[in-house]
This record gives structure tokens, C-alpha cells and sequence, in this order.
């Protein structure tokens, strides 16, 4: 056995005896339907969102934050090397890693996300989230894309779905759309948080600078 899969299976063992409320499962068989995205432009109205859980989303490179770390080990007790990874700039051909996110390292330039194992997240076991109610404030938000009402308001729309096979079920209700409103609010404090540390951390220069420097760094590990 591998040493990723020996991870994967402690991390299972651990986390199937969390009290969680995953998605429920969505047949295979259904994901050879038509993308259900495919009209232009934007809704301005935030749908109600159903996940489908075809796992679309997972399979990509999940970026995360420091925020999301601590949260994870806070809840899930489990080390940070078991789910972190640092990924190199040519893993990220397809994908997207915002600018002020990469890391000055030793080696050359990484960014965090969780790692992945046999193409998915470490977390996503049968179909399911293992961790889905202390899951990484990016997922969590996934597939809404945020955009400006006025000054003081924001609403979603599901342009950028990425493949994403949930389909819009209708207006949000006041109390879905309050709530995505705060789960967007704590995304973005999360995140200007982290911004903020990866500039420190960037200053520092790159001598001597592991990944368990950087863990060390955001206080993850002693
Ligand atoms: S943490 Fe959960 S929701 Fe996020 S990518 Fe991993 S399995 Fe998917
Ligand atoms: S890609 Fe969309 S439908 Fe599929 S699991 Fe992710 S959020 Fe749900």
C-alpha cells in the first residue's frame, strides 16, 4: 500500500465517525446528461442551488486557506500534512490560482490546496464529503460567483460552474440568500486574511523555507 493510500485510509477511518450531513448521493449514471449551464449570461436573481453531487468540483485542485486549515484540524483532529498540499505552477494548466496566493518556497513558487488522490480530494470518499460541515470556505461557496448590486450588496449567479451538473431550482428565499450573503462574507475575510500572510510570509525571502516552515508559520503545527 502506498503511503497516500495508507493516509487516505486512516483519514477514512477517522472521519467516518464525524457527525456530518453530505450531500446525498447522485446516480452515475446521469452524468452524461446535457451541461445544465449552458445559457449565457448572467441571472440576476440568486437561484436556489442543487447539488447533484457529481463530485466535478472536487476533482479539480480545491485551494484553500489558512482559515480553512485550522478549521479542519480544529474540528477533524487530524494532522495538516495528511490533507495539505503544496502544488507547483504547471499543475495549474487548467486551472486557476489567484496571483497573491503563491508562496515563495525554497524550492520555487507553490500554492495551498487540498491534496488529492487518485485524481479527487483526500476527503471525498463514496460519493461523499468526509468533512462537509468544517469543508473549505471556497467549496462551500462553489458554484456561486458573487456580483456587485451596489455598494452594500452582493448577489450570485452560477456562471462559473466549471463543469458543476447541480441545477438552479428558483429564486433563493430571503433566508438561503442572508445566508450565502454570510458564508461570502466570512470567505472574503478568510481569504484577505490569508493575503495578508502570504505577504509576510513572501518578505522573508526564500532561504530555508519547507513546508513545515510555512505550517509552522501560520500556526498550525509547533
Ligand atoms: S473538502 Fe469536501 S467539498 Fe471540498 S473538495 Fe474536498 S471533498 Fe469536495
Ligand atoms: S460540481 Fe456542482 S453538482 Fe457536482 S458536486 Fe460540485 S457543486 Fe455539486
Amino acid at each position: 500500500m502506498t503511503q497516500l493510500s495508507r493516509e487516505r485510509e486512516f483519514l477514512i477511518e477517522t472521519l467516518q465517525s464525524l457527525d456530518r450531513a453530505p450531500p446525498k448521493p447522485y446516480p452515475l449514471s446521469t452524468l452524461n446528461e446535457p451541461e445544465p449551464f449552458t445559457a449565457p449570461g448572467r441571472n440576476p436573481m440568486t437561484p436556489e442551488f442543487d447539488c447533484r453531487n457529481c463530485g466535478v468540483c472536487c476533482s479539480q485542485i480545491p485551494l484553500i486557506v489558512a482559515g480553512d486549515i485550522r478549521e479542519i484540524i480544529k474540528h477533524v483532529k487530524i494532522p495538516p500534512e495528511a490533507f495539505v498540499q503544496f502544488y507547483e505552477p504547471d499543475e495549474f494548466i487548467d486551472e486557476f490560482a489567484p496571483d497573491d496566493q503563491w508562496l515563495e518556497m525554497e524550492d520555487g513558487l507553490r500554492v495551498i490546496a487540498m491534496k488529492r488522490v487518485h485524481d479527487t480530494c483526500v476527503f471525498r470518499d463514496n460519493g461523499k464529503c468526509l468533512i462537509y460541515a468544517h469543508r473549505p470556505l471556497m467549496c462551500a461557496m462553489h458554484p456561486y460567483q458573487p456580483r456587485d448590486v451596489n455598494e452594500d450588496d452582493v448577489e450570485f449567479n452560477l456562471e462559473c460552474h466549471h463543469g458543476c451538473r447541480g441545477i438552479p431550482t428558483g429564486p433563493a428565499s430571503p433566508k438561503a440568500l442572508k445566508a450565502l450573503r454570510d458564508r461570502f462574507d466570512r470567505f472574503c475575510k478568510r481569504e484577505w486574511d490569508y493575503d495578508d500572510l502570504v505577504k509576510k510570509w513572501n518578505r522573508k525571502g526564500r532561504k530555508r523555507k519547507s513546508e513545515e516552515d510555512f505550517m509552522r508559520f501560520i500556526g498550525v503545527i509547533d
